[in-house]
Protein backbone atom coordinates (compact mmCIF):
# COMPACT_ATOMS: atom_id res chain seq x y z
CA UNK A 1 0.00 0.00 0.00
CA UNK A 2 1.11 3.16 -0.81
CA UNK A 3 2.28 5.74 2.26
CA UNK A 4 1.67 8.87 3.24
CA UNK A 5 4.35 10.34 5.38
CA UNK A 6 3.97 12.25 8.43
CA UNK A 7 6.29 14.69 9.68
CA UNK A 8 5.44 15.49 13.29
CA UNK A 9 7.11 16.30 16.44
CA UNK A 10 3.45 15.86 18.61
CA UNK A 11 1.43 13.10 17.47
CA UNK A 12 -1.19 15.34 16.82
CA UNK A 13 -1.70 13.65 12.99
CA UNK A 14 -5.15 12.32 12.84
CA UNK A 15 -3.74 8.97 11.48
CA UNK A 16 -7.30 8.24 10.90
CA UNK A 17 -8.04 10.93 7.70
CA UNK A 18 -4.65 8.90 5.95
CA UNK A 19 -6.29 5.39 7.11
CA UNK A 20 -9.80 6.29 5.11
CA UNK A 21 -7.46 7.73 2.38
CA UNK A 22 -6.63 4.12 1.84
CA UNK A 23 -2.63 5.34 2.69
CA UNK A 24 -0.63 4.21 4.86
CA UNK A 25 0.08 6.87 7.94
CA UNK A 26 4.06 6.16 8.11
CA UNK A 27 5.56 8.48 10.60
CA UNK A 28 9.41 9.33 9.36
CA UNK A 29 12.19 9.27 12.10
CA UNK A 30 15.76 10.60 12.06
CA UNK A 31 18.77 8.30 12.05
CA UNK A 32 21.25 9.19 14.66
CA UNK A 33 24.68 7.53 12.52
CA UNK A 34 24.19 10.50 9.80
CA UNK A 35 25.14 14.20 9.72
CA UNK A 36 22.99 16.38 8.78
CA UNK A 37 25.37 17.70 6.30
CA UNK A 38 22.90 18.81 3.55
CA UNK A 39 20.33 20.06 5.97
CA UNK A 40 22.56 22.46 7.27
CA UNK A 41 22.33 24.53 4.21
CA UNK A 42 18.99 25.13 4.24
CA UNK A 43 19.10 25.06 8.18
CA UNK A 44 21.12 27.32 10.57
CA UNK A 45 22.85 25.02 13.01
CA UNK A 46 21.52 26.04 16.40
CA UNK A 47 17.95 24.80 14.80
CA UNK A 48 16.73 21.29 16.65
CA UNK A 49 18.94 18.59 15.77
CA UNK A 50 16.19 15.92 15.12
CA UNK A 51 14.36 18.16 12.54
CA UNK A 52 17.55 18.52 10.66
CA UNK A 53 18.51 14.97 10.84
CA UNK A 54 15.09 14.51 9.09
CA UNK A 55 15.29 16.55 6.21
CA UNK A 56 19.14 15.62 5.59
CA UNK A 57 16.88 11.50 4.99
CA UNK A 58 14.30 13.61 3.18
CA UNK A 59 16.61 15.18 0.67
CA UNK A 60 18.46 12.10 0.51
CA UNK A 61 15.93 9.97 -0.12
CA UNK A 62 12.48 9.09 1.29
CA UNK A 63 10.74 5.54 1.28
CA UNK A 64 9.79 4.90 -2.46
CA UNK A 65 5.88 4.30 -1.15
CA UNK A 66 5.58 7.74 0.21
CA UNK A 67 3.80 9.41 -2.26
CA UNK A 68 3.05 12.25 -0.06
CA UNK A 69 3.84 14.01 3.61
CA UNK A 70 1.70 15.93 5.65
CA UNK A 71 3.68 18.08 8.51
CA UNK A 72 1.70 18.59 11.49
CA UNK A 73 2.89 21.86 13.84
CA UNK A 74 3.88 19.85 16.74
CA UNK A 75 6.68 23.02 17.52
CA UNK A 76 7.62 25.95 15.60
CA UNK A 77 10.45 24.00 13.91
CA UNK A 78 7.91 21.93 12.12
CA UNK A 79 6.11 24.85 11.08
CA UNK A 80 9.31 26.73 9.54
CA UNK A 81 10.48 23.36 8.25
CA UNK A 82 7.68 22.76 6.11
CA UNK A 83 8.61 26.09 3.99
CA UNK A 84 12.10 24.29 3.10
CA UNK A 85 10.99 20.37 2.83
CA UNK A 86 8.47 21.87 -0.37
CA UNK A 87 11.43 23.71 -1.98
CA UNK A 88 14.16 20.72 -1.11
CA UNK A 89 11.89 17.26 -1.26
CA UNK A 90 10.59 15.93 -4.21
CA UNK A 91 6.98 14.80 -3.36
CA UNK A 92 3.43 16.32 -5.44
CA UNK A 93 1.20 16.51 -2.30
CA UNK A 94 2.19 17.99 0.73
CA UNK A 95 0.10 19.76 3.42
CA UNK A 96 0.64 21.64 6.37
CA UNK A 97 -1.97 20.93 9.38
CA UNK A 98 -2.57 23.35 11.57
CA UNK A 99 -2.52 21.54 15.16
CA UNK A 100 -3.41 24.50 17.28
CA UNK A 101 -1.40 25.57 20.33
CA UNK A 102 -4.73 26.25 22.30
CA UNK A 103 -6.56 23.69 23.66
CA UNK A 104 -10.19 25.76 23.86
CA UNK A 105 -13.45 25.34 22.01
CA UNK A 106 -11.76 28.36 19.15
CA UNK A 107 -9.04 25.97 18.75
CA UNK A 108 -11.24 22.78 18.40
CA UNK A 109 -13.43 24.71 15.79
CA UNK A 110 -9.90 26.08 13.46
CA UNK A 111 -8.73 22.22 13.93
CA UNK A 112 -11.87 20.92 12.89
CA UNK A 113 -11.55 23.16 9.83
CA UNK A 114 -8.15 22.32 8.98
CA UNK A 115 -8.70 18.71 9.05
CA UNK A 116 -11.64 19.36 6.72
CA UNK A 117 -9.44 20.85 4.58
CA UNK A 118 -6.73 18.09 4.68
CA UNK A 119 -9.33 15.60 3.68
CA UNK A 120 -10.39 18.20 0.73
CA UNK A 121 -6.93 18.11 -0.35
CA UNK A 122 -6.51 14.40 -0.44
CA UNK A 123 -9.43 14.10 -2.54
CA UNK A 124 -8.64 16.70 -5.14
CA UNK A 125 -4.86 14.93 -5.41
CA UNK A 126 -5.79 11.48 -5.32
CA UNK A 127 -9.32 11.29 -7.15
CA UNK A 128 -10.21 9.52 -3.88
CA UNK A 129 -13.48 9.76 -1.87
CA UNK A 130 -12.98 9.90 1.95
CA UNK A 131 -16.53 8.73 3.59
CA UNK A 132 -17.76 8.82 6.88
CA UNK A 133 -18.37 5.17 7.08
CA UNK A 134 -14.61 4.73 6.06
CA UNK A 135 -13.35 7.00 9.00
CA UNK A 136 -15.65 5.71 11.37
CA UNK A 137 -14.25 1.93 10.43
CA UNK A 138 -10.81 3.58 10.39
CA UNK A 139 -11.30 5.20 14.05
CA UNK A 140 -12.41 1.48 15.50
CA UNK A 141 -9.22 0.49 13.94
CA UNK A 142 -7.10 2.92 15.86
CA UNK A 143 -8.55 2.51 18.84
CA UNK A 144 -8.01 -1.13 19.14
CA UNK A 145 -4.20 -0.11 18.47
CA UNK A 146 -4.80 1.98 21.47
CA UNK A 147 -6.02 -0.22 23.36
CA UNK A 148 -3.17 -3.19 22.86
CA UNK A 149 -0.85 -0.51 23.22
CA UNK A 150 -1.93 0.36 26.92
CA UNK A 151 -1.64 -3.35 27.75
CA UNK A 152 1.77 -4.36 26.50
CA UNK A 153 2.70 -0.66 28.03
CA UNK A 154 1.41 -1.63 31.29
CA UNK A 155 3.97 -4.55 31.62
CA UNK A 156 6.44 -2.17 31.71
CA UNK A 157 5.26 -1.64 35.22
CA UNK A 158 5.25 -5.58 36.20
CA UNK A 159 9.16 -6.01 35.03
CA UNK A 160 7.40 -8.12 32.26
CA UNK A 161 8.50 -6.01 29.13
CA UNK A 162 12.19 -3.69 29.14
CA UNK A 163 11.06 0.42 28.06
CA UNK A 164 13.18 -0.59 25.19
CA UNK A 165 11.44 -3.11 23.79
CA UNK A 166 8.35 -1.12 24.56
CA UNK A 167 9.78 1.46 22.24
CA UNK A 168 10.73 -0.28 19.56
CA UNK A 169 7.14 -1.47 19.12
CA UNK A 170 5.73 1.84 19.30
CA UNK A 171 7.71 2.87 16.62
CA UNK A 172 6.70 0.07 14.20
CA UNK A 173 3.16 0.22 15.15
CA UNK A 174 3.59 4.47 13.95
CA UNK A 175 5.18 3.03 10.32
CA UNK A 176 3.10 -0.68 9.32
CA UNK A 177 0.41 -0.83 7.90
CA UNK A 178 -2.65 -1.12 10.39
CA UNK A 179 -3.97 -3.88 9.88
CA UNK A 180 -0.26 -5.82 10.32
CA UNK A 181 0.38 -3.44 13.59
CA UNK A 182 -2.47 -4.94 14.65
CA UNK A 183 -2.11 -8.91 14.15
CA UNK A 184 2.03 -7.89 15.44
CA UNK A 185 0.70 -6.56 18.64
CA UNK A 186 -2.13 -9.18 19.09
CA UNK A 187 1.10 -11.76 18.49
CA UNK A 188 3.15 -9.97 21.33
CA UNK A 189 0.42 -9.22 23.76
CA UNK A 190 0.34 -13.72 23.80
CA UNK A 191 3.59 -13.66 24.38
CA UNK A 192 3.59 -11.30 27.04
CA UNK A 193 0.72 -12.93 29.06
CA UNK A 194 3.16 -16.22 28.83
CA UNK A 195 6.68 -14.42 29.96
CA UNK A 196 7.30 -13.85 33.81
CA UNK A 197 9.18 -11.05 35.29
CA UNK A 198 12.69 -10.43 34.64
CA UNK A 199 14.59 -9.84 37.88
CA UNK A 200 16.90 -7.18 37.53
CA UNK A 201 18.65 -5.75 40.62
CA UNK A 202 18.84 -2.54 41.73
CA UNK A 203 17.18 -0.83 38.95
CA UNK A 204 15.56 2.23 39.02
CA UNK A 205 11.90 2.93 37.91
CA UNK A 206 11.68 6.46 35.74
CA UNK A 207 9.71 8.38 34.02
CA UNK A 208 10.94 9.59 30.97
CA UNK A 209 9.74 12.50 29.24
CA UNK A 210 11.48 15.57 27.19
CA UNK A 211 11.61 15.68 23.33
CA UNK A 212 10.77 12.86 21.22
CA UNK A 213 13.05 10.38 21.25
CA UNK A 214 13.21 8.08 18.22
CA UNK A 215 16.36 6.12 18.81
CA UNK A 216 15.37 3.14 20.40
CA UNK A 217 19.18 2.33 21.06
CA UNK A 218 19.43 5.50 23.20
CA UNK A 219 16.57 3.95 25.31
CA UNK A 220 18.51 0.65 26.17
CA UNK A 221 21.39 2.63 26.43
CA UNK A 222 19.53 4.16 29.82
CA UNK A 223 18.89 1.02 30.72
CA UNK A 224 22.69 -0.48 30.64
CA UNK A 225 23.10 2.10 33.36
CA UNK A 226 20.55 1.09 35.96
CA UNK A 227 17.34 2.37 35.06
CA UNK A 228 13.48 0.84 33.80
CA UNK A 229 11.67 3.24 31.93
CA UNK A 230 8.17 2.42 33.99
CA UNK A 231 6.10 5.43 32.07
CA UNK A 232 7.04 7.92 29.86
CA UNK A 233 4.75 10.96 28.34
CA UNK A 234 6.54 10.94 24.87
CA UNK A 235 4.92 10.76 21.60
CA UNK A 236 6.65 7.27 20.68
CA UNK A 237 5.17 6.12 23.82
CA UNK A 238 1.68 6.92 26.08
CA UNK A 239 1.00 10.41 24.04
CA UNK A 240 0.01 7.66 21.37
CA UNK A 241 -2.63 5.66 22.91
CA UNK A 242 -3.55 7.19 26.59
CA UNK A 243 -7.13 7.53 24.97
CA UNK A 244 -9.77 6.31 22.87
CA UNK A 245 -11.59 8.52 20.10
CA UNK A 246 -15.32 8.25 20.46
CA UNK A 247 -16.61 6.27 17.93
CA UNK A 248 -20.23 7.71 17.78
CA UNK A 249 -20.88 10.90 16.20
CA UNK A 250 -18.80 13.15 13.84
CA UNK A 251 -15.93 11.41 13.70
CA UNK A 252 -13.62 14.19 12.13
CA UNK A 253 -15.10 16.25 15.44
CA UNK A 254 -14.62 13.11 17.36
CA UNK A 255 -10.55 13.11 16.44
CA UNK A 256 -9.97 16.78 16.46
CA UNK A 257 -11.13 16.59 20.31
CA UNK A 258 -9.09 13.58 21.18
CA UNK A 259 -6.04 15.47 19.92
CA UNK A 260 -6.86 18.76 21.83
CA UNK A 261 -7.49 16.69 25.08
CA UNK A 262 -4.98 14.27 24.94
CA UNK A 263 -1.68 14.93 27.55
CA UNK A 264 -0.62 18.42 26.46
CA UNK A 265 2.73 18.69 24.93
CA UNK A 266 5.43 21.37 25.94
CA UNK A 267 4.45 23.39 22.50
CA UNK A 268 1.00 23.95 23.58
CA UNK A 269 -0.53 26.73 25.95
CA UNK A 270 -0.91 26.58 29.09
CA UNK A 271 2.27 24.73 29.17
CA UNK A 272 2.67 24.42 32.79
CA UNK A 273 -0.05 21.96 32.93
CA UNK A 274 2.50 19.55 31.70
CA UNK A 275 3.34 19.19 34.96
CA UNK A 276 0.11 17.94 36.27
CA UNK A 277 0.55 15.34 33.76
CA UNK A 278 3.71 14.04 34.89
CA UNK A 279 2.77 14.20 38.59
CA UNK A 280 -0.26 12.14 38.37
CA UNK A 281 2.05 9.48 36.91
CA UNK A 282 4.74 10.10 38.83
CA UNK A 283 2.72 9.32 42.04
CA UNK A 284 0.61 6.38 40.02
CA UNK A 285 4.11 4.78 38.53
CA UNK A 286 5.53 4.90 42.28
CA UNK A 287 8.67 6.05 40.15
CA UNK A 288 11.87 6.82 41.54
CA UNK A 289 13.11 9.51 39.67
CA UNK A 290 12.26 11.34 36.51
CA UNK A 291 14.61 11.92 33.32
CA UNK A 292 13.81 14.55 31.25
CA UNK A 293 15.67 14.51 28.05
CA UNK A 294 16.27 17.72 25.22
CA UNK A 295 16.92 16.94 21.96
CA UNK A 296 19.95 19.65 21.37
CA UNK A 297 17.98 23.33 20.81
CA UNK A 298 14.62 21.76 21.18
CA UNK A 299 13.09 25.09 22.70
CA UNK A 300 9.86 24.02 23.96
CA UNK A 301 11.32 21.08 26.30
CA UNK A 302 14.57 23.60 27.46
CA UNK A 303 11.63 26.17 28.35
CA UNK A 304 9.73 23.37 30.56
CA UNK A 305 13.13 22.88 32.24
CA UNK A 306 12.99 25.53 35.03
CA UNK A 307 9.76 25.01 36.12
CA UNK A 308 9.74 21.12 36.13
CA UNK A 309 13.03 21.52 38.33
CA UNK A 310 11.74 23.49 40.95
CA UNK A 311 8.36 21.51 40.89
CA UNK A 312 9.39 18.08 41.02
CA UNK A 313 12.17 19.37 43.78
CA UNK A 314 9.06 20.49 46.10
CA UNK A 315 7.52 17.36 46.20
CA UNK A 316 10.95 15.90 46.80
CA UNK A 317 11.37 13.64 43.60
CA UNK A 318 14.91 13.34 41.85
CA UNK A 319 14.72 14.96 38.49
CA UNK A 320 17.75 14.73 36.33
CA UNK A 321 17.67 17.01 33.26
CA UNK A 322 20.05 16.09 29.85
CA UNK A 323 20.35 18.31 26.51
CA UNK A 324 21.94 15.90 24.49
CA UNK A 325 23.06 15.91 20.68
CA UNK A 326 21.22 13.21 18.39
CA UNK A 327 24.46 10.85 17.89
CA UNK A 328 25.20 8.00 18.92
CA UNK A 329 28.50 8.80 19.79
CA UNK A 330 27.44 11.38 21.70
CA UNK A 331 24.74 9.42 24.12
CA UNK A 332 28.53 7.10 25.60
CA UNK A 333 29.59 10.97 26.83
CA UNK A 334 26.65 11.18 29.20
CA UNK A 335 27.70 7.68 31.21
CA UNK A 336 28.67 9.90 34.23
CA UNK A 337 25.81 11.83 34.60
CA UNK A 338 23.38 8.79 34.32
CA UNK A 339 25.25 7.03 36.31
CA UNK A 340 25.76 9.58 39.40
CA UNK A 341 22.04 10.08 38.78
CA UNK A 342 21.32 6.56 39.31
CA UNK A 343 23.65 6.07 42.54
CA UNK A 344 21.78 9.87 44.29
CA UNK A 345 18.17 8.04 44.05
S1 LIG B 1 12.71 17.97 19.29
FE1 LIG B 1 11.79 19.87 20.13
S2 LIG B 1 12.32 21.50 18.68
FE2 LIG B 1 12.64 19.52 17.67
S3 LIG B 1 10.73 19.12 16.59
FE3 LIG B 1 10.58 18.11 18.59
S4 LIG B 1 9.56 19.63 19.91
FE4 LIG B 1 10.31 20.71 18.10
Amino acid sequence: MKKIGIFDSGVDTPEEIIIAAEFTPFRLFGDPTIEPNKANEHIPPTHCVWTRNLLELAINELDKDIVGIVTTHGCDRTNREFDIWRECVDLDFMYFLNSPRKRDNTALKFFINDINEFITQLEDHFKIKITEDKLKEAIKKMNEIRQSLREISDYRKKMIITGSEFHGIVKSVQQLDKDEALEFLKSKQENLRKRQPFSKKDFKKILLTGSDLDDTEFIRYIESLGFQIVIDDLGIGTKYFVNDVKENGNPVENIAKYHINKPIHSTKFPSYQRFEVLKKLATEYNIDGVINIAHKFCEPVLYDHPYLRQKFKELGIPYLFIEMTYSREAYKQLSTRFSAFAEMI
